[in-house]
C-alpha cells in the first residue's frame, strides 16, 4: 500500500485530461495539477486566445490545449488516442467542460435544452466512454465530474441545468459501481457560486442575495474548486468512490 506523505501527492508524473479549460474552474483544475507535476491536456471549445494563455501562464509545465467539443464524441475518442499514443496512460479524467442557458421552462428553446444537457452530460459521458478502456487496461484510474448544487438544489429558471446536474450526480454513482472492481474511482465535485464567466449574470443582479443565502458569506473562487478535484485526484483518496463533495460554503443551509 501507498504511504503518501504531505509532499506526496501521487499525481507527479501522471496524465490528466480536463475538459473546458480555457477559463474559470477548469483553467484552475489545469494549472493546479500541472503544478502537481502532471501532464496535463485540456479542451476548449472556441476561445483560442483565451485557451493559449492558459498554456503560456505556466511555461515550466506540461500543458496542451486541444480544441474538442465534447458534445462530439468521434472527436473525444480521438483526442484520447492521441494522448494514449504519445504518453502511454491517462490516469485522470476531470469533466469539467459546462455551459448554462437559465430560463423559466415555458420560455425555454429547444436549443437551449438541447445545447445544456449535450454539452453537460452527454459530453461527460462521451469523454469517459474514451478513456475508461485505457484505464481498465491499467486496473488504475480516476475520474472527477464537475456537477452543481443545481444538481440537487436547482434555482428558478435551472430546469435544464440542474437536470443535467443531476444526471451527472447518477452518472458519478453508477459509473462508479461499473468500474470499482477494476480500481478505477468514480467522483463529482459540486460547486455553489463561484466567481466566473458563467456566474457573473447572477453575481451582478443578485450578488448580496446570493452571499445571504451562503453560510461563509462570500463568493467562491475557482481555485476553491481545484484544491478539491486534487485531493480527489491525489492518493489521499484512493478509498473514496461514487460521491458528490459539495464545495459551496455552505449553500441554502439555513
Ligand atoms: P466558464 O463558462 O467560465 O467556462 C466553461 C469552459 O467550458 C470553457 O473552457 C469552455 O470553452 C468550455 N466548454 C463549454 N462548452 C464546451 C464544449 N461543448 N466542449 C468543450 N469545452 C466546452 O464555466 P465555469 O468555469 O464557471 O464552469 C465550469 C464547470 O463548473 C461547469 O461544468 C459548470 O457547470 C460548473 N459549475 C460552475 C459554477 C459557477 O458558479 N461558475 C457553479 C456550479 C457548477 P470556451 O472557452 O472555448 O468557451
Amino acid at each position: 500500500m501507498n504511504n503518501p506523505t504531505v509532499e506526496e501527492s501521487g499525481l507527479a508524473g501522471g496524465v490528466a485530461i480536463v475538459t473546458g479549460g480555457s477559463r474559470g474552474i477548469g483553467r484552475a483544475i489545469v494549472h493546479l495539477l500541472a503544478a502537481a507535476g502532471m501532464e496535463v491536456v485540456f479542451t476548449y471549445r472556441e476561445n483560442a486566445e483565451a485557451a493559449s494563455a492558459v498554456v503560456s501562464a505556466l511555461p515550466d509545465s506540461h500543458i496542451t490545449a486541444e480544441p474538442v467539443d465534447v458534445r462530439n464524441s468521434a472527436a473525444c475518442n480521438t483526442l484520447t488516442e492521441k494522448v494514449y499514443d504519445r504518453t502511454g496512460r491517462i490516469d485522470l479524467l476531470v469533466n469539467n467542460a459546462g455551459v448554462i442557458r437559465d430560463n423559466l421552462l415555458a420560455m425555454l428553446e429547444d436549443d437551449d435544452i438541447r445545447t445544456v444537457l449535450e454539452t453537460n452530460i452527454t459530453g461527460t459521458m462521451n469523454m469517459s466512454r474514451a478513456v475508461i478502456p485505457h484505464m481498465m487496461a491499467k486496473r488504475r484510474g480516476k475520474i472527477i465530474n464537475i456537477s452543481s448544487v443545481s444538481g440537487e438544489r436547482g434555482g428558478r429558471g435551472q430546469t435544464n441545468y440542474a437536470a443535467s446536474k443531476g444526471a451527472i450526480n447518477a452518472f458519478t454513482r453508477a459509473l462508479a459501481v461499473e468500474l470499482a472492481s477494476r480500481n478505477i474511482t468514480v467522483n463529482a465535485v459540486a460547486p455553489g457560486v463561484i466567481e466566473t464567466e458563467m456566474s457573473r449574470p447572477v453575481r451582478e443582479l443578485a450578488g448580496d442575495i446570493v452571499k445571504s443565502k451562503i453560510l461563509l458569506r462570500r463568493i467562491g473562487q475557482p481555485e476553491d474548486i481545484a484544491h478539491a478535484v486534487w485531493f480527489l485526484a491525489s492518493h489521499y483518496a484512493d478509498y473514496i468512490t461514487g460521491q458528490i463533495l459539495n464545495v459551496d460554503g455552505g449553500f441554502k443551509l439555513e
